[in-house]
């Protein structure tokens, strides 16, 4: 019998705590340990803040869900991992103290570096957790008249909301007839090609952002922020309300493992185990691959590593290989929505397609992925 410890409940690690159940024999155990027994489901959090969705249509409770599904759940912080002694050290949840395993799936996502912006907290509105996004969701509906800013600090990784939240705000304030008294403006560390990972797909959002009278500011890494203003190194952005992504980081739980890059990002191989340890997998947000964070990442990372691990405890050679691929929708652009999809490990163009079918698809993915999860 093996016991198998799956550690983050989001995307990345929900998948492989659910692959595995399938794969693995009921001699096996398989338990799944989360600070919070709420599953988030992020892309839904643009519609959250823009009351077109309720809290309950963006997260559901795990512990059950994973029950039918055979896997054990612990509500718990996880503090420490010791992998020559093969355990977990477990805090602040339903039980404290050491877990042992023999097998280990890192899923704990990244961690939001705000220290590194100065001000950041203060100041600054995101959207990366549900208490957060409704709080932004709160400031659009107080803003009638002024600058709102919207963007990504340098190694935020996620543009999509930066993206749907500008262009929400702008439908929004259409709709009330208050559009000419408020001026929009997306700034990115980086240009508009290398924020989305294709020309294409930047030729076509710079389009939308024209149509909806979006500013983009290209090459602006915001430093420091106080009350109204984004500080970068030679220039100040006044703004009257601000949603900035913040620096993303590494998970801290593998910082002392001697696996991961300078940002904290585990590596690992194309069968998702984690380079130089044995029995240790990693997947989604937490593993350093180029580009954006994504969901979809998460649960591809996921599935690999659910049928290698399978494989190895049943003392098989790994039987599934990662390939880095960036897909995403942007929705709340109307007709403009944008659907991308491109192979990171080739020079090959993008598939880029735009219409209203996509913000449809992607809520009917929300819906398919809360359906089959609940
Ligand atoms: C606003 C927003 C919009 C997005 N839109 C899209 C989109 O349109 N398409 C797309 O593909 N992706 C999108 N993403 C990105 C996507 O949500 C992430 O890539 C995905 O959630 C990563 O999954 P993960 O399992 O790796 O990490 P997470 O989902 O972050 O899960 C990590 C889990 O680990 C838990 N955890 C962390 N540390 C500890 C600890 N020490 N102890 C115990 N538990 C811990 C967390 O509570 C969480 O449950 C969006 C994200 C946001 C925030």
């Amino acid at each position: 019998m093996a016991k198998v410890l799956v550690l983050g409940g989001g995307f990345g690690g929900v998948v492989a705590a659910e692959r595995l159940a399938e794969q693995l024999g009921d001699e096996h155990q398989i338990t799944l340990v989360s600070r919070s027994r709420q599953f988030v489901f992020y892309p839904a959090l643009v519609k959250l803040a823009f009351g077109k969705a309720e809290t309950a249509d963006v997260s559901f409770d795990l512990r059950q869900t994973m029950l039918n599904r055979r896997v054990n759940f612990i509500e718990a912080e996880v503090a420490y991992i010791d992998p020559f002694d093969r355990t977990i050290t477990i805090a602040h949840g339903q039980v404290e103290g050491k877990l042992p395993y023999d097998y280990l799936v890192f899923a704990l996502g990244r961690r939001l570096a705000t220290e590194r912006i100065i001000g950041f907290y203060e100041h600054a509105h995101h959207l990366l957790n549900v208490g957060k996004a409704i709080n932004f969701g709160q400031a659009v509906k107080n803003l009638h008249t002024g600058r709102a800013v919207f963007g990504q600090c340098a190694g935020a990784r996620l543009p999509v909301p930066v993206y749907e939240s500008a262009s929400a705000l702008a439908r929004r304030l259409e709709e009330k007839g208050e559009r000419e008294r408020v001026r929009i403006t997306v700034v990115s560390p980086t240009t508009l090609d290398l924020d989305l990972g294709d020309a294409t797909a930047a030729a076509a959002i710079e389009k939308a952002l024209d149509t909806y009278q979006i500013e983009f500011l290209p090459n602006l890494r915001i430093e420091s922020l106080t009350e109204n203003l984004a500080i970068t190194s030679g220039d100040a952005i006044k703004f009257d309300l601000l949603m900035l992504v913040p620096p993303f980081r590494g998970s801290s739980a593998a910082s002392h493992l001697g696996i991961t890059d300078e940002e904290g990002y585990i590596n690992v191989d194309s069968a998702m185990r984690v380079a130089g340890e044995e029995r240790i997998y990693a997947v989604g947000d937490c593993t350093n691959f180029d580009g954006p964070k994504m969901g979809h990442m998460a649960v591809r990372q996921a599935e690999v590593a659910a049928a290698n691990l399978a494989a190895e405890i049943e003392g098989r050679a790994p039987v599934a290989r990662y390939q880095h691929e960036l897909r995403f929708v942007i929705d709340e652009l109307g007709a403009d929505s944008l659907y991308l999809r491109k192979d990171l490990s080739t020079d090959e163009p993008a598939t880029v397609r735009q219409g209203r079918f996509w913000s449809w698809a992607k809520h009917v993915h929300k819906k398919y992925w809360e359906v089959s999860h609940s």
